[in-house]
């Protein structure tokens, strides 16, 4: 499509947005009486309307039924997150058994690398990528640690990273396939973020998963950034585990549960480790309190605790909006809407002298999601600071790096237009 810098041409574009009236089911800060222009989905998403009436539905089934709400409400508590893996398994393609929801990410990792990272003194290294996000990197740092203990290897040796080349900011895939073959037969795991958190790059899962698999690794992701964002087939992939956070792309409110998936290959594997609990526990037989651990067959064997259904009513009012709308959709829109942003960046960066934008995020597609990463040459922290005292609100990185997330949800072309003007303005002044 030959896009063009005008209002006009993206009101034009909202016109035939199926999805443009979906803006209006979301929440915005305002700014001067005005919505502001959210660029920051990938980090917190905004409120969707629908979800206050889930939180008051729970708030009012524990008024009135206290603790009858277990088994009587309309949505029972005790397999409510039951209610999510049908709508998550379609978002991350998956089979319904293969998901639940638990915990927080971080949290869902570490429990995920009890079952799959379980090092012999041969084979103990973990890769993942340069620059991972830091609570990634802490996280294999302290689970590296705590078993090098016990086996006698060098947890310094444990952790191998894929850099970037030289004056790269994108990791090349056959780099990470190189780097998985060199490792071999001393690689337990593959743990990679599915999209790069800084850059916005897309890793090819598949020939990734499929590399790591040819060493006898296992492969698990990090969809932080890729769950409600781009297409995932965790099922045809073969992944062997994966989590993911649902406040980013998933619009359920700040530090609310995290999804997770566990490949149907590994459900009935007795010899897998895992940490245990009681809702994890034969459903049949879960209040009868007996001695010995009977885990639900799929996913959500590797439940543990009784779930904060007040925190997950956000993340199913969510859950059922994805499902109302489909992943094809959102993806349709989003490389659109993207695409245009990119232009936009391109068109403005034209019209002023005293500033660069330079796009790191790959510009193939297949690379990226909704996020742009871009490098403001010329310009620094004052500009970011500017853009968000006049309503656009965005994300700063070290060094000169601020991330636009135009989520298709609740984005609109005009949006895009607007942001161009006002990023004019700002850089001229
Ligand atoms: C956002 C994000 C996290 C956050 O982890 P929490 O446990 O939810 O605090 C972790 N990893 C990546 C890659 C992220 O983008």
């Amino acid at each position: 499509m030959n896009f063009i810098n005008s209002r006009e041409f993206a009101q034009q574009l909202d016109t035939q947005d199926e999805l443009a009236h979906y803006k209006n089911e979301f929440i915005f800060p305002q700014h001067n009486g005005k919505n502001v222009i959210y660029f920051t989905g990938n980090s917190l998403g905004l409120q969707p309307k629908r979800t206050k009436a889930y939180v008051d539905e729970v708030m009012n089934d524990w008024a009135n039924l206290a603790v009858e709400g277990h088994f009587f409400s309309d949505k029972p508590w005790w397999d409510y997150h039951e209610r999510f893996c049908e709508p998550l398994s379609k978002i991350v393609g998956a089979k319904a058994s293969e998901v639940g929801v638990m915990n927080t990410l971080t949290v869902n990792l570490h429990l995920l690398m009890v079952s799959f990272y379980q090092p012999t003194k041969n084979r103990f290294k973990i890769l993942c990528e340069e620059k991972a996000f830091p609570s990634d990197q802490y996280m294999l740092q302290s689970q590296v640690a705590f078993h090098a203990k016990n086996l006698g290897f060098d947890p310094k040796e444990a952790i191998v990273e894929v850099k970037r080349r030289e004056g790269e900011l994108n990791i090349h895939h056959e780099d990470v396939i190189a780097k998985i073959n060199e490792v071999g037969d001393e690689l337990a795991l593959v743990l990679i973020g599915g999209v790069n958190y800084y850059t916005g790059q897309v890793f090819d899962m598949k020939t990734i998963t499929k590399a790591g698999h040819d060493q006898g690794a296992l492969v698990g992701w990090d969809l932080a950034h890729a769950a409600g964002n781009i297409e995932l087939q965790l099922h045809n992939w073969e992944v062997d585990f994966a989590a993911w956070c649902s406040y980013k792309y998933m619009n359920s409110g700040p530090g609310n549960a995290s999804g997770y998936f566990v490949h149907e290959k590994h459900h009935a594997n007795k010899e897998l480790s895992r940490f245990a609990g009681w809702y994890g526990h034969n459903k049949e037989r879960r209040f009868l309190m007996e001695p010995s651990f009977d885990p639900v067959e799929g996913a959500n064997g590797w439940q543990i605790s009784n779930l904060p259904v007040l925190s997950l009513a956000p993340y199913l009012a969510s859950v059922e909006m994805f499902d109302e709308v489909g992943m094809d959709k959102l993806i349709k829109k989003r490389n659109l809407i993207t695409s245009y942003l990119e232009f936009i960046l391109h068109e403005i960066d034209k019209e002023v002298e005293s500033a660069e934008f330079e796009v790191i995020t790959p510009a193939n597609q297949e690379e990226r999601g909704c996020q742009l990463s871009v490098y403001l040459h010329g310009q620094g922290r004052e500009l970011f600071n500017a853009l968000m005292s006049n309503g656009v609100i965005t994300d700063w990185r070290e060094p000169n790096v601020i991330r636009l997330a135009p989520v298709p949800f609740y984005t609109s072309f005009e949006d895009m237009y607007d942001f161009g003007q006002i990023l004019k303005k700002l850089i001229n002044k």
